[in-house]
């Protein structure tokens, strides 16, 4: 089963991806979180991606193809893998097509998860995570049960550096300016399935796992 999720910053695709994970024993691949973890860990291209990152531009697809090439090539893979926040441009998405077949294999599915422009803004703006475990809260619309800690493991959790104003607003523009070419690519292959992000995640899963 090989899944690319899409969908706007704030739709729900990393919880979503988490639940996948779990049901159907395959990695989730998050691209902003391979670059969050270069960024943290000081890595020379952390230290290219940050600025970026920051600005809530894209980072150059240069940097992003090898390290989503490098990810599925890894063995766990093997049986499939849900992607998301990539591809975020139709060189993203043509780029991942070539790695997959060099590899042997297609995508199964790509589904995008749409959801409008206020509601986006709430979700990303609430957005809290555990720093331990990785998490994702809401503080408006799935609070913790203790202000500032993970209801799991106790982990701190905190506010991503792009989930303020300024930068959300930009990343949604960039998002919206970008994707349709990468819908439109998915659409005329038959490949897309497109469902509402409104609603309570265990809802949205559901409609995913149907999709599936
Ligand atoms: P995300 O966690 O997907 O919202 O990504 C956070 C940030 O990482 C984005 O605003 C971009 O700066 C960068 N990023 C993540 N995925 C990609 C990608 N596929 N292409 C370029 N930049 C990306």
């Amino acid at each position: 089963m090989k899944l690319v999720l899409l969908g706007a910053p704030g739709a729900g695709k990393g919880t979503q991806a988490k639940k996948l994970m779990e049901r159907y024993s395959i990695p989730e691949i998050s691209t902003g979180e391979i670059l969050r973890k270069a960024v943290a860990d000081g890595a020379p291209l952390g230290r290219d991606a940050k600025g970026y990152m920051d600005r809530g531009e894209l980072v150059p697809d240069s940097i992003v193809l090898g390290l989503v090439h490098a990810r599925l090539r890894k063995g766990d893979c093997g049986k499939g893998f849900v992607i998301y926040g990539f591809p975020r441009n139709e060189v993203q998405a043509l780029s991942l097509d070539k790695t997959l077949s060099t590899i042997g294999c297609q995508l199964s599915l790509v589904v995008s998860i749409d959801l409008d422009k206020k509601e986006l803004m709430n979700r990303m703006s609430g957005r809290r995570i555990c720093r331990n475990c990785g998490r994702v809260y809401n503080i408006y619309l799935l609070p913790p049960s203790k202000e500032t800690l993970c209801d799991e493991c106790g982990g701190a959790l905190y506010q991503r550096e792009d989930d303020r104003a300024d930068t959300i607003r930009k990343r949604l523009d960039v998002y919206e300016s970008l994707a349709r070419p990468v819908i439109q690519y998915y659409s005329s292959r038959g490949l897309l399935k497109s469902i509402t992000g409104s609603g309570s995640p265990e809802e949205i899963f559901e409609k995913i796992c149907k999709a599936v």
